[in-house]
């Protein structure tokens, strides 16, 4: 199967988890690099490229929810931390010598631009990766939704989801061995088995939009740009 035939303009999802490498908490460097490295690739064989980056492992919403905080008020935390992943990334992106614009859902005019359709548009069209933050500027939703949502905007070919594993399984692989890995997947099959790829509103709103989703192994250096050409392992929803 061909991941993502011809690809003129995609979405990578990176989630915060990503970002900690063996870490438990924060950004580890090293990964961050590599992450850069493999952006910078796929960018520099002319493709667009945009990336929403999570802030998982800095600060969760809902984690904060459990332990009594205002969800509201966590979610809002929580889209703050995906704004520090995102000035690391765009960090070790322009020591690739990737130009790069940070675009924020949520107002920091300091630091990044204010999101903008049309303008992210054409930061893309003249090379700029283009790196969301705040997910969608509100509460109650992930950055999973925002991925789903920045590529539709932006029209994107396909939605990229780096994980730590390099597809969709049936178990979590890294807990049962007997877990078998999917090739292909439809967005019903996705909800209806309540695989845990990305939240349903995420699935949802790519069905709608017939956007597909490819998920892979951001751990494998070199992933991005194989995944982009059809080639290694992954697996397809659509
Ligand atoms: N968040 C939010 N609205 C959004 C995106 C994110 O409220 O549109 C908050 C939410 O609290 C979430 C946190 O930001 O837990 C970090 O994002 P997420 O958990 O999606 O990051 P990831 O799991 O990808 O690291």
């Amino acid at each position: 199967t061909d991941a993502a035939p011809a690809a003129r303009r995609v979405l990578l999802k990176i989630s915060g988890e990503a970002l900690m490498g063996a870490g438990q908490y924060g950004v580890d460097a090293n990964t961050v690099d590599r992450i850069a490295a493999d952006v910078a690739a796929v960018s520099s064989s002319g493709v667009e490229v945009c990336l929403v980056v999570g802030g998982g492992n800095i600060f969760r919403g809902l984690t904060a929810a459990a332990r009594g905080m205002d969800r509201a008020q966590g979610d809002y935390a929580g889209m703050l931390a995906t704004v520090i992943n995102a000035l690391m990334v765009q960090n070790a992106l322009e020591r690739e010598g990737v130009p790069t614009r940070v675009m924020s859902a949520i107002h920091m005019s300091s630091i990044a631009e204010p999101y903008i359709r049309r303008r992210a548009v054409r930061h893309m069209e003249k090379g700029r990766v283009v790196i969301f933050a705040a997910g969608t500027g509100n509460p109650f939703f992930t950055t999973d939704t925002a991925a789903a949502l920045r590529a539709a905007e932006m029209d994107c070919d396909c939605l990229l989801k780096g994980t730590q594993v390099d597809g969709v399984y049936s178990a979590d692989p890294r807990k049962n061995p007997d877990a078998e890995r999917y090739e292909q997947l439809t967005y019903l099959e996705v909800l209806a088995r309540d695989l845990n790829v990305m939240d349903a509103a995420a699935i949802s709103l790519a069905r709608e939009n017939r956007l597909p989703i490819i998920v892979f192994n951001i751990h494998e250096a070199g992933a991005f740009e194989r995944v982009m050409k059809g080639e290694g392992k992954f697996t397809r929803i659509e």
